[in-house]
């Protein structure tokens, strides 16, 4: 029976064969790989997927494409969880996962920083967003687009946008352009914050008032800044700093009591 597509559930289904092998060949799949894929959907990249894996895990949270998938796919090809994305335990899936999905674009955001929980156990993910949410997460300090995403996802992941994908590679079409991202957990070795709670309460506070001088915007913490031990300008903007200094930041507040 043909599907409704609920936009509740952010449902625009995937139609451009093109645009589907091209999905697919930037992610590369390999037999042995461990692949999680978030909201299947009608399959139109779940098929093309497991042509290449021996098993694929797929999250879906609406109960009738769920039920659909599990009809369609043997068990031991295909494990459906079914549920919401944003409550998966990704750390139960496995060691060295590979993430997929053209994602819903309403919980995209939540749904990234959910996932940065579990980027120890992840080899890469390729999701397809919102073109816009794509030049946020890569943007450079300076540019308008820099902001919380861009540095919580940058401390965490090395990430390059693939290509666009237009409205019309949909059913229904979305009123938005979209594209394609990878994104790759940086190794241990690379800086990072003491503690990923305090780098977020810094970099949220910071870009509440991005315009403002930082001096003003962590009023209260300025007292325990060592400006000049940072080589930070109290007068500079949250949208100048790079992300090594919000984690050289985070890390001075942290040893400060802040
Ligand atoms: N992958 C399919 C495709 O490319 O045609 C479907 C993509 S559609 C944009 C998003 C899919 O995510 C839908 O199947 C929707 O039901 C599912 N979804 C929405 N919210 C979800 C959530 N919180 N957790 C898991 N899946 C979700």
């Amino acid at each position: 029976m043909a599907h409704q597509a609920r936009k509740r559930f952010g449902q625009n289904f995937l139609v451009d064969e093109g645009i589907i092998d091209s999905i697919v060949r930037g992610i590369a799949p390999q037999r042995g790989d461990t692949v999680i894929e978030i909201g299947p959907g009608l399959s139109a990249l779940t098929k093309p997927l497991l042509q290449s894996l021996d098993h694929l895990t797929a999250v879906e949270i609406d109960r009738d494409l769920a039920a659909r998938l599990r009809r369609q796919y043997p068990e031991e090809r295909l494990t459906v969880v079914e549920g919401d994305a944003l409550q998966v335990d990704f750390g139960m899936l496995g060691t060295r996962l590979r993430i997929v999905g053209n994602l819903p674009y309403n919980i995209s955001s939540p749904l990234l920083f959910h996932l940065i929980g579990y980027a120890d156990h992840v080899v890469d993910q390729h999701f397809m967003l919102q073109r816009e949410v794509i030049d946020r997460m890569v943007a450079a300090p300076g540019s308008g687009d820099y902001g919380r995403l861009s540095v919580m996802l940058q401390s965490r992941y090395s990430m390059s946008k693939l290509f666009d994908v237009p409205p019309e590679a949909f059913d229904p079409p979305p009123r938005v352009v979209s594209a394609v991202v990878r994104m790759a957990p940086l190794p241990e070795s690379r800086l990072r914050p003491q503690s990923q709670n305090a780098f977020e309460k810094l970099v949220v506070r910071a870009f509440t008032q991005r315009r403002k001088m930082l001096r003003r915007s962590l009023n209260d913490w300025s007292e325990l800044i060592d400006w000049e031990g940072l080589g930070i300008l109290p007068t500079s903007r949250a949208e100048e700093l790079s992300v090594e200094q919000f984690i050289a930041l985070s890390d001075s507040l942290l040893a400060a009591g802040a």
